[in-house]
């Protein structure tokens, strides 16, 4: 597997694009409900980077964004609705949650667990052998 930096991503459209320089190694497959309704999906994972090392190269402006009653901002495209962006409300950080599969370079890191397994859709089977965590990490 070759996994060169930086690595480029981008939404349905190609509206959006962006690079990041460095992944963080913690990586979740989040089984909570928004994910759920923000993807379309069985569940998200969302790759971590440090905010110096997230760039978007070009659409920044079709970003749109939904804030959720507890404060979580997730941001998406505008015109193909790909789900680009999570941001927890409580803390400040440096940190910028990317949705992965819209990641278009290959990666060495593999996500390690699962989180808000509590809230799993019945129909989802996970048979990858991670450890899973009812609540989150
Ligand atoms: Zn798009
Ligand atoms: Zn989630």
């Amino acid at each position: 597997m070759t996994s060169k930096t930086p690595y480029y991503g981008q939404c349905l459209c190609g509206d959006i694009q962006y690079k990041v320089d460095k992944i963080e190694p913690q990586m979740a497959h989040c089984h909570c409900i928004a994910c759920q309704k923000f993807h379309g999906a069985a569940f998200s994972t969302f790759g971590e980077a440090k905010k110096e090392n997230f760039h978007w190269i070009k659409g920044e402006n079709q970003l749109k964004s939904f804030t959720a009653e507890n404060g979580a901002v997730r941001q998406f495209c505008q015109n193909c609705g790909s789900s680009m962006t999570f941001a927890a409300s409580k803390k400040v950080t440096d940190i910028i949650e990317f949705s992965l599969g819209t990641l278009d370079s290959p990666i060495d890191l593999q996500p390690d667990i699962h989180v808000y397994t509590h809230y799993k859709a019945n129909w989802s089977i996970i048979c990858d052998g991670l450890p899973q965590y009812k609540k989150g990490r």
